[in-house]
């Protein structure tokens, strides 16, 4: 009752008289999940979709212990007395699917960088096994592909209580597959990748050198797929380049949709400290835009580091007791901003210092550098550069690629991968690159 009051209070009377008005005090209450009769499916999605987070939030701060709601029609709801306790065991089990509750669509800020992938997940969760399947998400470190693929799971168990959703990493799989097998334990390890219908594999470029598990993977993978379960696969790189996974493995990942996830621009980098910022206890909610405007343009490339910097800056302030400012914003991030080279790249000049400086070297112009040209003369250099942007500063591959006329993630990481192998073999190669790297040094 106290949940609908504040709904009715914050929320437009219309959408309240269609939605929670109708709510009657129809629940029950088990394992800290409170249970709500909505009348169908439609209002159920509606309030998964948009009013779970807040509802639970104030939950929360309403109860002492840990509850949830969830907002259930008379089809989700299992008679509970037909459950034996193994069974129940089980489910409980399958309830969580090893997913952390906080990742969820609605704390997910969308942009340019991620608005398919994020539209292909709202789909896939909507209708799983239905729209594409496996989903395949990649992008680099940090740009929310475990975020993306654990709100598919936390919606679809939101939306349907029946629903078995697994999340594994893939090391966990490695894991659980070497020792099972071991202990010829096969059917608890069927019994708990076997038994389920949404099934979640986060970074699968790790099964790459682990061929039994691959073999096993494969096998679990035809399973599900042909009983038309959901998959949603992610990776740091695209199905074509997961380097040593069987090819059968990957031709199966390309079968469904791949979608992958950008950096975000500097507005959806703005945008995400601001989302961010509502999360905080701290007073310090009016952040003037200016200063995350400078968060953003430090943390480029990873919106892990973003959080993480967006928390030092507050925690500094609040433990010095310091207004919030550039300067004072600065200061809390210097220890990072120092180690860390990426902060200048925002400074697309160093990035032009870089292709300068080679293109010096190997006295060439750095038109030809980024040209079109095959000639050995400017592929080595161009590749060089790649390799040494690479390396400073640590931008993912297609961001590197524009630099260079629009060329594409995966030339770019063949190049780099290509001059890092070379410099094993190539001691000239590699006396080429100290010197062109002491210039750009002694220049930023
Ligand atoms: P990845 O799996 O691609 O390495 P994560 O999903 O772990 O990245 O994301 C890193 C952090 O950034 C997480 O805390 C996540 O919640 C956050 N994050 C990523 N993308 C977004 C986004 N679009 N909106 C809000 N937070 C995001
Ligand atoms: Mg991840």
């Amino acid at each position: 009752q106290k949940v609908l009051v504040e709904l009715e209070n914050t929320l437009e009377e219309e959408t309240y008289q269609d939605i929670f008005e109708p709510i009657k005090s129809t629940h029950k209450y088990s394992n800290g999940n409170i249970f709500v009769l909505v009348q169908n499916d439609f209002v159920k999605n509606r309030i998964n979709r948009f009013y779970l987070l807040k509802i639970n939030d104030y939950a929360e701060k309403l109860h002492p212990e840990k509850v949830r709601f969830k907002f259930v029609t008379e089809e989700d709801l299992i008679p509970e007395e037909t459950l034996t306790s193994p069974e129940r065991d089980l489910d409980k089990k399958y309830r969580s699917g090893n997913l952390n509750a906080t990742y969820a669509f609605d704390n997910f800020v969308v942009g340019k960088s991620n608005m398919f992938p994020f539209r292909m997940a709202m789909k896939v969760a909507d209708q799983p096994g239905m729209v594409a399947n496996p989903l395949y998400i990649f992008g680099d470190v940090g740009l929310g592909k475990t975020h993306l693929m654990q709100a598919i799971g936390n919606y679809i168990l939101d939306s349907n209580v029946n629903a078995r959703v697994l999340y594994v990493k893939a090391d966990t799989f490695i894991e659980d597959y070497a020792t099972l097998v071991k202990k010829e334990k096969m059917d608890d390890f069927y019994a708990k990748y076997r038994d389920i219908d949404v099934f979640l594999v986060d970074d699968i470029q790790i099964l790459a050198g682990a061929k039994k598990s691959q073999m096993e993977f494969f096998k679990l993978f035809d399973y599900l797929y042909q009983q038309n379960k959901q998959l949603v696969i992610t990776s740091d790189k695209p199905a074509s380049e997961l380097k040593d996974i069987m090819t059968r493995l990957t031709s199966r990942f390309e079968v469904g949709l791949s979608v992958d996830i950008q950096v975000p621009d500097q507005d959806h980098r703005v945008e995400i400290l601001k989302r961010k910022l509502l999360n905080e206890t701290s007073d310090l909610h009016d952040i003037n835009n200016q200063v995350l405007e400078f968060i953003a343009s430090s943390f480029v490339t990873n919106i892990r580091e973003l959080e993480g910097a967006l928390k030092r800056v507050l925690f500094y302030c609040l433990t010095n007791n310091l207004d919030l400012s550039i300067e004072t914003a600065k200061e809390a991030l210097e220890p990072l901003l120092k180690t860390k080279k990426t902060s200048n790249s925002l400074n697309e000049n160093n990035y032009d210092k870089i292709q300068s400086l080679v293109s010096d070297f190997y006295g060439i112009t750095v038109t030809d550098l980024i040209g079109k040209s095959r000639k050995s003369k400017y592929v080595l250099p161009r590749h060089i550069a790649m390799y040494l942007i690479k390396d400073s500063y640590n931008i993912p591959y297609a961001t590197i690629g524009n630099l260079f006329g629009g060329r594409d993630h995966s030339t770019v990481l063949t190049a780099c991968e290509k001059i890092e192998n070379e410099l094993k073999l190539d001691s000239s190669l590699k006396v080429a690159i100290e010197t062109i790297s002491k210039k750009l040094n002694n220049n930023l």
